[in-house]
């Protein structure tokens, strides 16, 4: 689509360039590139960085950024010299942990579609013959990962963009950006060589694309917008020449070997003719101040001088691995500054409140391309093909935008960078952050708490070991716990006490603490008709009516899954998946006709579910509120007290039991929850943790959005339709026309699996070559005791009863697609 919209773009690096090139291929072609360097060795990150693109990520999105940026550069060419050489990948394990990691990476691989074998130590030599096969166990090959060669890409997608009209303008530094009624209007520059305001003036734009890595944070601040990404410099050295490497390749081709991974000496190696080039994040963090590198910002910025001390430790491990490298000393080291943001993923998206100021930043060259390619579609198409919710700008809390937590979480993430991580795996610090109102109460039952969004949430409660040992001399104990279904991998952060939270969840009744889900107050004359354009569900009805919805984006794509609850004429409260839901819901209220107000009440309320068959008996003594069947029906809400506490009453369930969401407001937590204790103890009340959750929602299919599904899937795929009202208008409607249950092409569907499996493996079916799907969300069934794994695969393979294996760190697990929901499927416990 052809477009008079003026783009702006900031910063001349692999990000910039491929995001000109991408756009122009759209049809953009009134793009201006402002660079503050020389074009195209620009002094940033792009301009030193070896270029290594492993593709194989835990994330779908990433690893999909990675396969695209592969795919463009190796089709790419500047003056008839390549821009990608497909050497293929190689990691290394050197410990049993890292080598069984190394099975789960396999896994991940086949789950997203990359080429990948496991070799043995004397097969990885016959592709590195300078490496010791007695330091290793095995390696990871993947061979469509390869070289990218930066400059030239860089280089070429500029040119290219450049032949549709864009311009790059050298030495031309974004000082200043210009808006007027909430919206980006232009740039201020300063030009020259030096760079310090001699001329220049005002660039008018559209929309302004800040690719300006790491100094991404300054320029946030010219727009008003906090860029949480810290810059850290990384040491890259290149040893001497080696003899062994010599006539392997020549200058024109640079390597011929694989790019290596060395991840239990936290090191990477390339080839550079008959040298080798390492990278080591075994080093201390080094973060760099902005004003720092601002000071420095006509001379290769980007590099800080080498450490020499610093990389000692690497080049002894790396001698270690290659003992030919003994035969030459590290030289030409840099300590070269990258972004790290808080949770490792890029940031991508509109400013809240800055329209048409947009971010790429904290991108690798390895995403590079794909990172343009999707900023390209949301700016053309106001869509991207990728689900990028993991990269959205709007992701992060306040909490989590402080520059301390920025810093603190940046730091931890370099030195973790190559650790093993666990799916479940939560940062260390800083911690804790948000806690409950319960949270004194959870102390005390000896909570295990995981991380998410900031809030410490319990995982299980070590209290509960009465009640296992209870469950655990039960005739059926070994069904209900699920023993010998999972292995030391799936145990992590996980505890049988889940099984007694569970069992006493179904039999008895339980606490949950619903605290951390985000909550959003739509009010005003404008909530309903705004809410009724943004889900897909009918959200008009009598108030106390609570209704489950979708948000979809124009595609048509999940974006989000909500329950809206209205209280008042002109009120509602939204129970939201995060941070993202509420931009979303503000972004659209901002421009609705009729007044309305979209407010975060998180923080300043909370929630307690009452769940399990005795849950009527434990709250009715203690409210004038009618919980009886009729008085109180399913999916409805009500007003009043318990005892002395306000609150506001929901009747759902996300476990499948009869229950209530009781709401007040933070200061009276603590008092709620007491209450409820107390008067739960003659009824054998426990605490129950997120572990027993997970457990109980998959037994009765509830879909955790951003796990289950994704702005990749319709609603439709997901089994979702039922919450799709196609006689209205809404979002994303359009894009659903002849698309039903009937249509789809893949199915999210449980099966019943013979080991517990973690999500994300791959789902093999008989007679196909690769991976027909991949895992979703994973436990033990601890009522129907059986292991549940939810899973993406063909319509044609999602009919009950179709056998699978699903492939658990190297070992294929027997598994059988199953009708859902697995309990209660008439909603009898529920509904009663
Ligand atoms: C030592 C080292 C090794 C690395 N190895 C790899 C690797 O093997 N594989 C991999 O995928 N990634 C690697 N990386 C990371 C990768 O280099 C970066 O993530 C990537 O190059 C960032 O690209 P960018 O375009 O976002 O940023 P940059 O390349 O930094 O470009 C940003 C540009 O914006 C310009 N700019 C900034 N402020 C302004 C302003 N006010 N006005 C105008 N222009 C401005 C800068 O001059 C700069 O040219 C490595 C990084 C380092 C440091």
């Amino acid at each position: 689509m052809a477009s008079r919209a003026r783009v702006v773009i900031i910063g001349a690096g692999i990000v910039g360039c491929a995001l000109a090139d991408e756009l122009t291929t759209r049809g953009w072609s009134e793009v201006t590139v402002l660079e503050q360097g020389p074009l195209f060795a620009a002094g940033g990150s792009t301009s030193h960085a070896p270029g290594l693109v492993f593709q194989t990520n835990p994330s779908k999105t990433m690893t999909e950024f990675a396969t695209y940026t592969v795919n463009k550069y190796s089709s790419l060419t500047l003056d008839g010299r390549p821009c990608f050489n497909q050497v293929g990948g190689l990691e290394l394990a050197a410990t049993p942990e890292r080598w069984q990691d190394l099975h789960r990476r396999h896994g991940l691989a086949q789950s997203w579609g990359v080429p990948s074998e496991l070799l043995t130590p004397e097969q990885c030599v016959e592709l590195w013959p300078l490496i010791d096969p007695t330091r290793i166990l095995g390696g990871f090959h993947t061979p469509t990962d390869g070289l990218a060669y930066a400059l030239r890409a860089v280089e070429a997608q500029a040119r290219r963009a450049m032949g549709r009209g864009a311009r790059f303008l050298a030495h031309h530094r974004v000082t200043g950006v210009e808006r007027s009624g909430g919206r980006v209007t232009g740039v201020w520059v300063a030009t020259g060589e030096a760079a310090d305001g001699g001329t220049g003036g005002l660039i008018p734009a559209d929309i302004v694309v800040c690719a300006a890595g790491f100094w991404g944070p300054t320029l946030g601040e010219l727009a008003g917008l906090t860029v949480p990404l810290l810059p850290l410099a990384h040491q890259y050295a290149k040893s001497g020449p080696i003899q062994a490497l010599v006539g392997d390749c020549d200058e024109q081709t640079q390597a011929v070997r694989p790019i290596l991974r060395h991840q239990d000496r936290d090191l990477y190696f390339r080839q550079h003719v008959d040298r080798v080039g390492l990278g080591s994040y075994a080093h201390r963090p080094m973060p760099v101040r902005q004003d720092e590198i601002d000071a420095k910002a006509t001379v290769m910025p980007s590099i800080q001088a080498f450490t020499a001390e610093d990389f000692e430790p690497a080049w002894r491990d790396a001698v270690e691995l290659m003992p030919a490298l003994g035969e030459s000393k590290f030289e030409e080291g840099i300590n070269g500054i990258f972004s790290f943001t808080p949770d490792g993923f890029p940031l991508i998206g509109e400013a809240p409140h800055l329209s048409g100021f947009w971010l790429a930043e904290a991108v690798w060259v390895t995403h590079s391309a794909g990172v343009a390619r999707a900023v390209a579609e949301c700016l053309v198409d106001g869509q991207s093909s990728f689900d990028l919710h993991e990269c959205e700008l709007g992701r992060f809390e306040d909490v989590q935008l402080a520059p301390a937590y920025v810093e603190e979480r940046g730091r931890r993430n370099f030195i973790e960078v190559y650790d093993v991580i666990h799916p479940l795996q939560p940062m260390e610090s800083p911690r804790p952050m948000r806690t409950s109102p319960f949270y004194p109460r959870q102390r005390e039952l000896d909570a295990y708490f995981l991380e998410g969004a900031g809030w410490e949430r319990p995982h299980w409660y070590g209290a509960n070991a009465a009640a296992l040992e209870e469950l655990e001399r039960r005739a059926d104990a070994d069904r209900l716990i699920g023993a010998g279904l999972r292995d030391e991998w799936a145990s992590r952060y996980w505890s049988p006490i889940a099984a007694a939270e569970a069992t006493a969840t179904r039999e008895r009744v339980a606490l949950y603490d619903m605290t951390p889900l985000k909550r959003v107050e739509v009010a005003g004359p404008g909530a309903l008709g705004l809410l009724q354009q943004l889900t897909t569900n009918n959200v008009d009805k009598p108030v106390g009516a609570v209704t489950y919805t979708l948000l979809l984006d124009h595609a048509g794509g999940v974006r989000s899954d909500l329950t809206v609850a209205r209280l008042g004429e002109e009120r509602f409260q939204v129970g939201a998946n995060g941070n993202l839901d509420l931009a979303w819901i503000s972004r659209h209220a901002r421009s609705w006709p009729d007044p309305v107000s979209v407010r975060d009440i998180t923080a300043g309320t909370c929630c307690v579910g009452v769940w399990g068959p005795l849950a009527r008996e434990l709250v009715q003594p203690l409210t004038d509120i009618d919980l009886s069947n009729d008085g109180f029906r399913y999916f409805t809400a009500k007003s009043g007290y318990i005892q002395q506490v306000p609150v506001t009453a929901m009747r759902v369930s996300y476990v499948g039991e009869l229950g209530w969401e009781l709401y007040t407001t933070a200061d009276l937590g603590l008092k709620l929850w007491d209450l409820l204790w107390r008067a739960g103890g003659p009824h054998g009340v426990v605490a129950a943790g997120r572990a027993a959750f997970n457990s109980l929602r998959l037994e009765k299919g509830y879909r955790l959005w951003g796990v289950d599904m994704t702005p990749e899937h319709n609603p439709y795929e997901a089994g979702l339709g039922f919450a799709v009202r196609k006689n209205k208008d809404f979002v994303g409607r359009d894009a659903l026309e002849g698309v039903s249950a009937e249509t789809v092409r893949r199915r999210l569907v449980p099966l019943l699996t013979e080991s517990v499996v973690m999500g994300s493996e791959p789902v093999h079916a008989a007679g196909r070559e690769g991976a027909a799907g991949y895992v979703t969300s994973a436990a033990h069934g601890h009522t129907i005791g059986r292991a549940i794994a939810y899973a993406w695969l063909p319509a044609e393979l999602a009919e009950p009863g179709t056998r699978v294996e699903v492939e658990y760190l190297g070992r294929r697990v027997p598994a059988e697609v199953a009708a859902e929901p697995l309990f209660d499927p008439d909603m009898a416990k529920i509904k009663c």
